[in-house]
């Protein structure tokens, strides 16, 4: 470039409205106080983060120091009690807008009156699919898992690791530009949860996903890209995994 250029004339004006290249999430001084007066619990304070696509974080910290809370409100799940939460790169707020967001909760999280096959096609059919394109999604998704023996059981004739997996095959089988997996992989012995860690990992980069994996695993954490600490509900994202 010659010198005294200015890249930025040389840029075409984005486009209104256009997501592309912006942050899926940005948060600004965001918080999270459940109560209030002197029993009140600070779960997240003032945390600021972006996540752009492509990121792949280890989300680490004690038990009670945050995570959960951290990934509900990056769900748009839980309000924010301080600061401010945007999803520019998701056309705005994921709540009830099914399949944008695949999220992977902490605990049970299957519809106990429906099968594995409709509970992971459920986001899908909410979302506008066919009934006949939701159920191909699904069973791709439980194959990709090793689950295609358990799509006909109901929940409560799964053990909690299989469980588990089901809800990380519902999340994947949305597409979802963002995945928040919430210690997906506490139910799980060490084979299993290397293969939903290389699932994960390899639907991410497959669409361009954001990845964002809760977990007290050293192995799992070594295996993403960056990690973020929360201690105290205080939020450091300034490490680098490896
Ligand atoms: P982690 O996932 O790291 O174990 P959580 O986000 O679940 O942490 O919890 C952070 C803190 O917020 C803890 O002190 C917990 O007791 C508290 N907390 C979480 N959810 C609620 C709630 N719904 N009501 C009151 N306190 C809560
Ligand atoms: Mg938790």
């Amino acid at each position: 470039m010659s010198p005294g250029s200015d890249s930025a004339v040389l840029r075409r004006p984005e486009p209104i409205g256009r997501s592309e290249g912006q942050p899926l999430v940005r948060c600004r001084g965001l918080a999270r106080t459940y109560g209030s007066g002197p029993t009140a619990v600070v779960a997240v304070h003032e945390a600021n983060c972006e996540i752009p696509a492509g990121l792949q974080v280890a989300l680490t910290g004690r038990s009670g120091s945050g995570k959960s809370t951290l990934l509900h409100l990056l769900a748009g799940l839980e309000q924010p009690t301080a600061g401010s939460i945007e999803w520019p790169g998701l056309h705005g707020n994921p709540a009830g807008r099914p399949a944008v967001v695949g999220m992977i909760f902490q605990g049970p999280s299957l519809l106990p009156a429906l099968d594995v096959t409709e509970n992971v096609a459920l986001p899908l059919l909410l979302a506008g699919s066919s009934p006949a394109d939701a159920n191909q999604r699904a069973a791709e998704s439980l194959h990709r898992l090793e689950l295609d023996g358990l799509a006909a059981k109901l929940p409560q004739e799964l053990s909690g690791g299989q469980a588990q997996r089901v809800a990380v095959a519902r999340a994947l089988a949305s597409r979802p530009k963002l995945i928040l997996a919430d210690e997906p992989t506490g139910q799980l012995d060490h084979d299993a949860g290397r293969l939903v860690v290389s699932v994960m990992l390899a639907a991410a980069e497959e669409l361009g996903a954001a990845l964002v994996i809760s977990t007290h695993d050293e192995d799992i954490s070594a295996r993403l890209s960056r990690r973020w600490t929360v201690s105290d509900g205080r939020l450091c994202t300034a490490k680098a995994s490896r």
